[in-house]
Order: C-alpha cells, then structure tokens, then sequence
C-alpha cells in the first residue's frame, strides 16, 4: 500500500480547488487503508473522480482514500437481463460505454457523466429522466467501524433525488467497494425527457448515447473543457406552488411530479439575470445557469461566496431556499 503525504487534491477533481490531504491512499485494499488511518487517529475520507466536491483551500487532516476497485463480472444472466457487478473505482463512463457495446440497457442516459461508478450509489446520479436507483441491486461497502464487508440491498439504500443513506444518515461509515446493477438486454429506449423526446425512432443505444453525448458537450457539460461540478444547485420540490413569487416564466419552467412540482433551479437564477455572475474565478455559467464553474484560479472561499450570494437573492425574491448538490468538505 503506498501512503502519500500532504498530497494537492485539486487536479483530482473536476472543479480544480481544494488544497491537500494529510494522507493519500490510492488502493484496492481497503481493509489496509482504514486500519492505517486508525492507526494515526485520523478520520477516513473516500475520494471518487472528484466530480461532485468543493474541497477546502487549507489541508484536510484525514486519510484520503481513492478506491482502486475496478473492472465487472456477470453475475447471472437471462434471455432478458444481466446482473452485473462492478468496480466501485471504476470510471462511470467507461462502464456505459461497456454495457452500450454489449446490449444491456438502463445505464446509456448517464452517458458523459464524470465520476466513477461509487458515484451512481451515493448521489442516486440521475440525468434525461432515469435514475441510478432504478437498476442498482446492491451496493458492497466495507464497514468503516465494523472493520468488515457487508451488501446493502436497493431498499436498506433510501434512495431520494440526489440523495442515499450515503451521502446523509450513513455518510462516512461505509466505503463502497462494488455495485451490482440489473440492466434489461432486451431494447428499453428512455425518451420522455424533453431534450430527447422521441428525437428518433427506434433509436439503437448507441444512437442515444451519442445524442447524450451530443447535447451534454453543447451545454458545459464536457468536464475536459470547462471546470465545474455539474449542477450546482439542485433543483426544487414543492408540493404546492402557491407560497412561492414565480415570474410567468419560471412558472413555465415549472413540471409536475408525484405529490407536487419540479422548479428548475437554472430557471430561477436565470429568471434573476444571474448567469454570468462572479466572485474571482467563481462565475455561474453564461450557458446552464444551474452550474458554478471555475473560470481560472477560483477558491473554495470564492465558490461558497458565489453560492451564497446566489441562494439569498433567490430566498429574498421568490421564497425558495436553492440547496447545494455537491459536497462542502
Ligand atoms: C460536468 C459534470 C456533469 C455532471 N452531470 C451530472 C448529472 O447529469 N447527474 C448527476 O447526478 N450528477 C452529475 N454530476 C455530478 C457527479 O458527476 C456525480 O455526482 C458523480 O457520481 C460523482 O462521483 P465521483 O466519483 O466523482 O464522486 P466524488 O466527487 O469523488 O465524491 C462525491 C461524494 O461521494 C463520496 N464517495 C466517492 N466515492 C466513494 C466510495 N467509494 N465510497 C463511499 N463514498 C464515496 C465522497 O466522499 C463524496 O462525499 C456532474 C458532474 C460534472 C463535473
């Protein structure tokens, strides 16, 4: 196992900011890694592709662990669906790509999405109307405190929009080891959000891969070119409308879900003029105003001013308080 010390996280996630961590363990042994940090009385932090954290400026005294665990295997399979596990270190998009060369449908809407597959489980990671949920099986995690494996399966996992146990009741007690997925091998096109509504007939699933692929890089979305998390600022669920000041526009933005609405957060800020909006290097985006992107040299001290002041102006004009989706370490 090598133990690196005081290493930079900043090129390790997608944002590029954060500072260091006192110990770096890039490893397949996570039973070694966490014995290592009690060992010092440090606390455990797992780092996946980086793609949904705002790190600090200073150093994090903790042991950073980066999970190793790559790869997949069958673990049964039918005329109509496999059940396959996989590599919680593995790059998510690198897996689609796979089930996309092998027929197994579920996972092709998530196309381009950065991260790794541990990802899929603690945000339930959702994009073009599915979500990860809908095929997880179980997640294997090794027990920070226990010191042991255990298999959590889809229901013990309370999985919510962008939420799990993993990121809230249970966050920082488990490492995720490996997901194991269902995916249909029978043909399950996903077309009812908007921007993909039926764009064609019968598509194949690499023709809707490449359409994600296609819309996501219009839309800052290619993490190779702009340095962001994504969407900052999730989106709003309400059960009703009618407490809230809505400019005809937002209103319009405005889709129903079970027990209430869906307000678009992109919607709100734009609806303020606030794309384009800085704090040093903090700009939100001229172009997805839901994304907070780093235009340069952008602190973690210059993202959490730009979110903030964000979040106040919309609290102060429509009554919504906007929620942040990655983590503030
Ligand atoms: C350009 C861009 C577009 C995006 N689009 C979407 C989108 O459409 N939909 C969506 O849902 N998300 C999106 N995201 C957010 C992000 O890609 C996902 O949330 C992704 O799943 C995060 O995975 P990660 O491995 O990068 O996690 P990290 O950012 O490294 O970590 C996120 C959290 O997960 C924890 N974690 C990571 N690995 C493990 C593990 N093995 N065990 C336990 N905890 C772990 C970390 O401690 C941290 O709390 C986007 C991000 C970017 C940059």
């Amino acid at each position: 196992m090598n133990v690196l010390e005081h290493v930079s996280l900043k090129e390790k996630t997608t944002l590029h900011v954060g500072g260091t961590a006192r110990y770096f363990i890039a490893t397949e042994d996570v039973e070694g890694a966490v014995r290592f940090a009690k060992g010092k009385d440090l606390s455990v932090w797992v780092l996946g592709g980086g793609s949904n954290i705002v790190l600090p400026d200073s150093e994090i005294n903790v042991v950073a662990i980066q999970v190793l665990e790559k790869g997949n295997k069958i673990l049964e399979e039918t005329h109509d669906s496999v059940i396959i596990e996989v590599g919680a270190g593995e790059s998510l998009d690198t897996f689609i790509q796979h089930t996309v060369q092998k027929g197994y449908w579920g996972l092709e809407n998530l196309s381009l999405i950065p991260g790794t597959v541990a990802g899929l489980a603690v945000q339930n990671v959702g994009a073009y109307g599915i979500e990860a949920s809908s095929y997880i099986e179980s997640v294997c995690v090794f027990n920070i405190k226990k010191e042991k494996f255990e298999t959590i399966k889809n229901n013990k996992c309370c999985f919510g929009y962008r939420t799990s146990i993993f990121n809230t009741s249970k966050k920082g007690s488990y490492i995720i080891y490996s997901i194991t997925l269902k995916l249909s091998k029978i043909p399950k096109p996903m077309l009812e959000y908007r921007s993909i509504k039926n764009f064609k007939e019968n598509p194949t699933q690499q023709e809707i891969r490449n359409k994600i692929i296609e819309i996501r890089r219009g839309k800052d979305l290619d993490p190779e070119k702009i340095w962001s998390v994504g969407s900052f600022f999730k989106n709003v669920e309400v059960s009703s409308l009618e407490n809230h000041t809505l400019s005809d526009t937002v209103k319009n933005s405005v889709f129903a879900i079970e027990g209430g609405y869906k307000i678009p957060s992109a919607a709100l800020i734009d609806d303020l003029s606030m794309k384009g909006l800085c704090v040093g290097d903090a700009c939100i985006s001229d172009r997805q105003a839901n994304m907070i992107i780093n235009k340069g040299n952008a602190t973690a001290i210059d993202i959490q001013k730009l979110f903030k002041k964000v979040q106040r102006k919309i609290l102060l004009e429509t009554g919504i308080e906007l929620c942040n989706e990655p983590e503030f370490l």
